[in-house]
């Protein structure tokens, strides 16, 4: 495919191949972006800054939501897409397409509602004759960068608000993944989104990435992806405002009350969703000692049958990886930690880029496999004696994304809702759910700022306030 840039589909030399991780076929190729490039969409987009703020709430609905009616008539085509280059199976492709129809949709509704609120001035000691109000505004230019993980839905959670707020978008989709943002880059300009209201630019992110989001024309930077990149980008932006959706390994504790076979089928389902792909799968299994046997007896079975193979075979539960450099580095920590002690309770094998969906118990909270951001097929299990215990291991780490608790106990749910350092916390299921209209986003150094298009609006917009000096 061809990239989108400064109102023109264009081509170049310098090529970069996509490629279907489960059989390394061919899938695709897009240009490889350079500093020209980005100069030419940094000027054209605040040209499509200019158009953006001209259009009125209801112009962006109508664009937005004619978008999304686009995406609905061809969803089975954007998730067997999704399917091909990122490696979910088809039934999670199709699910993401969609939840991106979804997405659409709410920032087409929530763009008919970006506004400000009277502020009763005369509520100050020296207020008298004054009368004020905020506006909005867009914030003009926003970079987009986003990761391979939900290659459509996750750039909509970022273009859909942005063009709802009134601004023009550089998006720089994933190298891995790029073909979903040029389709809906595609389906946008048929929907009549101004030519330079959209540029999306393809090519690598350690080349192009600074040149984007250092640049003073960028008011507003919107990320997602890992730690270090989130961080190298901070570091770079100076002063414009950013979001950072960032990683996890999101914990789930389960209390001795709770219905082991519901965990067990919560944690099968989140724990290994998109081969563990995810920034709020289940990663880390806390389990009350006394049923902690009982729990690994209900959940090994459901784990065990779990068929890994190629994505697009309809039979399949758990799809490749990402690379297959990402499988050797599970099976790596998973080989760490039962080397220093853990146990292996199924799964543990690697084909390429295949990873066996993988139970490992006694893990210790210092081992890579429970510390760090696995992203991956494979849950660490851990004992714990009381809920205070158990909030002291959810909370033991830098991240702060997701975290789920299984009881019948209201106590011990509101203590948990009120103690764990995260940003959504789930009662009797796991940390991997999210509805896309809910404000979504981490603590710590899962990031800041919130997506979900009714609160990213606020993160896209300039709050301006307005003060009369009435004489009477
Ligand atoms: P990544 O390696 O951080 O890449 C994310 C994006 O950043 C890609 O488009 C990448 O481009 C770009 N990038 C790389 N270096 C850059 C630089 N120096 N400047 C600017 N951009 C740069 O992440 P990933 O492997 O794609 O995604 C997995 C990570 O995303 C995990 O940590 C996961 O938890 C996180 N995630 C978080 C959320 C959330 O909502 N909190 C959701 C999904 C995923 P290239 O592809 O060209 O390198």
């Amino acid at each position: 495919m061809k990239m989108y840039v400064a109102g023109q589909w264009l081509d170049k030399a310098q090529t970069i191949e996509v490629r279907n991780s489960y059989d390394n076929s061919l899938i695709d190729t897009v240009p490889r972006a350079d500093a020209t490039d980005v100069e030419r969409a940094l000027q054209s987009a605040e040209r499509g800054a200019k158009a953006m703020a001209r259009l009125t709430s209801f112009e962006r609905w109508k664009i937005l939501h004619t978008a999304a009616e686009k995406m609905a008539a061809c969803v089975e085509e954007l998730g067997t897409l999704i399917s091909k280059e990122e490696g979910k199976i088809l039934a999670e492709g199709r699910a993401e397409a969609l939840r991106a129809v979804d997405t659409m949709m709410e920032s087409a509704e929530e763009a008919k509602r970006v506004h400000g609120e009277t502020v009763a001035l005369d509520g100050a000691a020296h207020g008298r004759g004054k009368f004020g109000v905020t506006i909005r505004v867009p914030c003009g230019v926003v970079v987009a960068i986003s990761p391979f993980n939900f290659p459509l839905n996750l750039v909509c959670h970022k273009v859909g608000p942005a063009l709802a707020g009134g601004n023009a978008v550089v998006l720089k989709p994933a190298t891995d993944t790029p073909l979903s943002a040029l389709r809906l880059t595609e389906i946008l300009l048929e929907a009549g989104l101004p030519p330079e209201g959209l540029n999306t630019l393809t090519g690598s992110g350690g080349e192009i990435g600074d040149l984007l989001v250092a640049d003073r024309r960028v008011r507003k930077i919107t990320f997602t992806g890992s730690r270090d990149v989130g961080e190298r980008i901070c570091k770079t932006a100076g002063i414009k405002r950013v979001t950072m959706e960032l990683g996890s390994n999101s914990p789930v504790v389960v209390m001795p009350d709770a219905e082991l076979d519901k965990v067990a089928t919560a944690v099968a389902a989140t724990g290994y969703a998109n081969a563990g792909q995810v920034c709020i799968s289940t990663q880390r299994v806390l389990t009350a000692g006394k049923v902690y046997g009982d729990f690994l007896d209900a959940l090994r079975p459901k784990v065990a049958a779990l068929k890994v193979g190629n994505q697009l075979d309809p039979a399949v539960h758990v799809g490749p990886m990402i690379r297959e450099k990402e499988a050797i580095r599970v099976d790596e920590w998973v080989r760490d930690a039962v080397a220093s002690g853990a146990r292996l309770v199924t799964g543990g094998r690697r084909q390429g880029a295949l990873y066996e969906p993988t139970i490992v118990a006694d893990v210790k909270p210092e081992m890579r496999i429970s510390c760090d951001e696995l992203f991956g097929p494979a849950v660490a299990v851990t004992p714990f004696n009381d809920i205070d215990e158990a909030i002291a291991l959810a909370n033991d780490t830098n991240y702060g994304l997701a975290a789920g608790i299984f009881t019948e106990n209201l106590e011990w749910a509101w203590k948990f809702a009120r103690e764990v350092q995260s940003g959504n916390l789930h009662i009797n299921w796991g940390p991997q759910w999210r509805a896309d209209r809910m404000p979504y986003g981490g603590l710590k150094e899962s990031g800041f700022g919130k997506e979900g298009p009714a609160y990213a609006i606020n993160e896209m917009t300039e709050l301006k306030m307005v003060v009369f000096h009435l004489s009477s």
